[in-house]
């Protein structure tokens, strides 16, 4: 005997309601998440940039330095039950703490929501998986996405809130992050997760379309017969790719704009977080990042001359940005032949750092002929 068409239609209705139901619940769950790693994020940025210990003594009131106890410190519930104000002496708890604690939370599910359950990041895996996802089965591939990326959103939720703060990166933080994007490397090596597809051969000018990972591209292509496809090997000297390209493109280019303009550009710090993002993504990404900073970039700093007039701007928040936005247009941007050319041929890579330089070096000195040189500004730790 068939079903009524309407009774399966209903059916149907009420298996959907139930698996975003589940769906909205790992929301939920990764919200909760968030907001515990973002009083993980307070206690750093209170801590590290004093360069204190991180483990001994544990956490005080700022006022009375009475230890607080683990039932006055939970994320969000604790300020609200306590009105933000110390259980023992009654000092005011920085707004700061809730506030970072919230946008961690919300950053937590954004990233969620958008890479896992709407797979901007253009992964076959998930692309493949994606009835399963949407019916709230979350393979552990996909938490192992959502983690690496989760983990990098925090370092760089917390390099720029201390840039922000008093306009420098502890390196100590920039460093354990790049630690920690290095360990993911070799852990998730390129086409992780690997849904299979056989690799494009190289034939013709323009290199072929690879498939989207975890780290979007491998450090090389054609992959060298010492860097297997899914190897740690290959894993780690795409993060150490990744790493020595964020440290060094953010030093070439202020160093050749200070050059010609005859100033310091930007921090050092920055370079810092460079270094770090680079380990979570490649070297390929992260130096285009450098260059999708510019947009936020120049929106912050046109921010800042509305607000404050022309006061140095941290650039640390806006190279953050840029590393999110890059990883998220990356399946635009892998598309393109473009693209494909300048990072995979050496003699296009060659001829585009060539005249990024020549350019900067230009405009160096252009903004030195109209403007001048500043006075020598306080250097930056
Ligand atoms: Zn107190």
């Amino acid at each position: 005997m068939r079903a009524h068409p309407l009774a399966v239609l209903a059916g149907r209705a009420a298996r959907r309601e139930g698996q975003a139901r589940m769906f909205f619940l790992w929301l939920v769950v990764v919200f909760v998440l968030g907001i515990w790693a973002g009083s993980v994020i307070n206690y750093c940025f209170y801590r590290l940039p004093l360069e204190k210990s991180l483990f001994w003594p544990g956490p005080r009131c700022a006022h009375c330095l009475r230890p607080i106890r683990w039932y006055d410190n939970m994320p969000l519930l604790s300020y609200a039950l306590l009105r933000g104000r110390c259980r023992s002496c009654g000092g005011r708890i920085s707004l700061r703490h809730p506030v970072v604690e919230l946008l961690t939370g919300l950053l937590f599910v954004g990233l969620f929501y958008a890479e896992i359950g709407h797979n901007v990041l253009g992964l076959p895996y998930l692309q493949m998986h994606r009835a399963d996802i949407a019916a709230g089965n979350i393979p552990a591939v996909a938490w192992a996405v959502f983690g690496c990326h989760a983990v990098l959103a925090s370092f760089l939720l917390l390099t720029s809130l201390c840039d922000l703060d008093d306009m420098a990166i502890p390196l100590p933080i920039t460093l354990t992050g790049t630690l920690v994007g290095l360990a993911c490397s070799v852990l998730f090596p390129w086409p992780f997760p690997d849904a299979g597809q056989a690799l494009p051969p190289v034939s013709g000018f323009v290199p072929p379309r690879l498939p989207t990972g975890l780290y979007p591209w491998p450090v090389w292509y054609p992959l060298p017969s010492w860097l297997p496809r899914g190897s740690p090997q290959l894993g780690l000297a795409t993060g150490l790719a990744g790493t020595l390209a964020g440290m060094m493109v953010i030093r070439l280019v202020r160093f050749t704009y200070g050059m010609a303009r005859g100033i310091e550009g930007l921090g050092v710090g920055d370079a810092d977080l460079m270094m770090m993002a680079g380990a979570f993504v490649g070297w390929q990404p992260i130096v285009l990042a450098c260059f999708v900073a510019a947009f936020p970039g120049l929106l912050f700093g046109i921010a800042q001359l509305l607000r404050h007039g022309n006061q140095p701007l941290p650039f640390g928040p806006s190279l953050a940005l840029g590393v999110v936005l890059t990883l998220w247009l990356w399946p635009l941007l892998g598309d393109s032949e473009a693209l494909r050319l300048v990072f995979f041929d050496p003699g296009f890579l060659g001829s585009i750092v060539g005249s990024g330089v020549a350019f900067l070096l230009l405009a160096g000195l252009l903004f030195r002929f109209l403007l001048g040189t500043p006075p020598k500004a306080e250097s930056r730790p």
